[in-house]
């Protein structure tokens, strides 16, 4: 029997396996691939997403495998510089390859104490009143109190669900691998540049040790279950630019669509569902691995709590209520970046009136908070701006305040001195006198590191310790 059991160790279900494993939940991850991915993508972690890397001690590992690239340019990829003093201790992007982010997340869960078991892959699962019972490919049966499907945008656990998945379908596809090439260099770039005169999607370029980066628009959508073999690049190859170039000893071949689709519910009874599984749009501005990465910050720690049986009785729904709409607007800005990536003169006057108007600062800034996600202001009811809002990082007398969020934990910040968590220090610390710059005499943090009370009373503050952290211990 186990807590949770984990439906796929991508970045979205090793991420919430180590915040469960942080609160001593029995963690199983299920991961139907039996190696881990052979593909190498790269993407960008975004601010908000290496601040919760920051809140578990985990940055300095990942930053040695990456590269830091400024935070700007994103957005439809415009190329704009981020505005100044941007309101994060962690302002810049971090290019890293997908399996190797993957990696470090899995490791890192693993030792904190999730099992992980690869070439497992959830083939059914039945839910009643006390828990879920899981069944295998290979026909194993297996128990827990709760399924989460982090198992991609062909989500088995949603279509098992019978969770809607409404939005529009593929238009256009993309080849992407990794390949040798029998030509030299020069006439690759010279090929390259006349294409992208006319197709600003196509890409060939060197990615070290001799591999070449293959990047090709493909007209039309193929059964996208299956991945392209090297023949389907060649065609491809030869249809864009007149010669595939020679490729030849493929280390990874791989397609990705354009759908936008969003999950109509996140919960069924005690099943859920984070990250791709829930949310699905086209890679433009990289958010998807951040979203789901954040999707599993939110849900551990409640998730936890339901599990530890001190979670208030609407905890668990504000999973979806504040993620939903958080992923509804990451499919509106990718909608609106892909139109201003496409060719016809409409989306392109749009695009040189939205770079003008980027020049105010804070157009500039709405948008690139938008993107990285340091913008986000979850609805905890009326109150002050910061309400709702994650906390940057400050300094405070013990050094960083993310370095106080390792355990993920609630954190009372008390310039008064005249606070106390007493009932609730089992979940929430109490920092008193934090620092000077923190512009409110007290405030709780959850275990996400947002903003869940301001003010100075403390029956108030007790009021608000219980609607988040439960009833008080005995
Ligand atoms: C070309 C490209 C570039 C991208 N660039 C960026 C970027 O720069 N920034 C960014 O944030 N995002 C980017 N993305 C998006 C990002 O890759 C995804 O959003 C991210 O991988 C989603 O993570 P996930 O863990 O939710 O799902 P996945 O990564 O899809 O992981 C799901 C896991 O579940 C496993 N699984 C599937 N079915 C089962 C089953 N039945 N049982 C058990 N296991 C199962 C799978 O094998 C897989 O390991 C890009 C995507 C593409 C295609």
């Amino acid at each position: 029997m186990f807590d949770v059991i984990i439906a796929g160790c991508g970045p979205t279900g090793a991420m919430l396996a180590a915040e469960l494993r942080l609160h001593d939940v029995r963690v199983l991850v299920l991961e139907k691939e039996t190696e881990p991915a052979s593909f190498v993508r790269i993407v960008g972690l975004h601010i908000r997403s290496l601040e919760l890397m920051a809140m578990r001690g985990l940055l300095e590992r990942i930053l040695e495998h990456g590269r830091k690239r400024p935070a700007g340019g994103f957005f439809s990829a415009i190329d704009k510089p981020a505005p100044e003093g941007l309101d994060s201790a962690h302002a810049y992007l971090l290019g890293i390859p997908q399996p190797v982010i993957v990696h470090l997340l899995e490791e890192h869960a693993i030792e904190l104490g999730a099992q992980v078991r690869r070439g497992g892959a959830v083939a059914r699962f039945e839910q009643d009143d006390e828990g879920v019972t899981v069944e295998l490919a290979d026909g194993q049966r297996l128990r827990s109190r709760y399924l989460v499907g982090c198992d991609g945008g062909r989500s088995t656990v949603r279509k098992l669900l019978g969770v809607g998945f409404p939005g529009e379908p593929s238009r256009t596809e993309t080849l992407m691998g990794g390949m040798e090439v029998g030509v030299p260099q020069e006439e690759i770039a010279a090929k390259v540049a006349e294409i992208g005169v006319t197709d600003k999607r196509f890409s060939l370029r060197p990615f070290g040790e001799g591999v070449y980066q293959v990047i090709i628009p493909v007209a039309g959508v193929s059964d996208r279950a299956e991945p392209p073999t090297l023949d389907d690049f060649k065609q491809q190859l030869r249809a864009v630019a007149g010669t595939d170039f020679g490729v030849h000893s493929p280390r990874w071949l791989s397609r990705f669509g354009d759908a936008t689709r969003l999950a109509e519910r996140y919960r069924v009874g005690r099943v859920l569902l984070a990250g791709d599984a829930a949310h699905i749009h086209p890679p433009i501005g990289g958010q998807g691995l951040n979203l789901g990465v954040q999707d599993a910050f939110n849900l551990g720690w409640k998730l936890a709590a339901q599990i530890r049986s001190w979670a208030p009785e609407a905890l668990l729904d504000t999973y979806q209520a504040e993620r939903h709409p958080v992923a509804a607007d990451v499919l509106d800005n990718t909608r609106a970046q892909m139109e201003l990536a496409s060719t016809g003169p409409g989306p392109q006057a749009v695009r040189r009136l939205l770079t003008e108007l980027m020049d105010f600062d804070e157009v500039n800034r709405h948008l690139i908070e938008k993107i990285t996600a340091i913008g986000v202001r979850y609805d905890f009811g009326a109150g002050p701006d910061l309400l709702g809002r994650r906390l940057r990082d400050i300094d405070v007398k013990q050094g960083s305040l993310y370095g106080l969020l390792h355990r993920g934990r609630g954190l009372l910040l008390d310039r008064t001195e005249r606070l106390t968590v007493d009932g609730w220090s089992d979940r929430v610390d109490y920092l008193g006198d934090p620092t000077a710059v923190l512009d409110a005499p007290c405030i709780l943090l959850r275990p996400d590191g947002h903003v869940a009370w301001i003010g100075d009373d403390q029956q108030d503050l007790d009021d608000h310790l219980a609607r988040w952290f439960g009833k008080p211990a005995d």
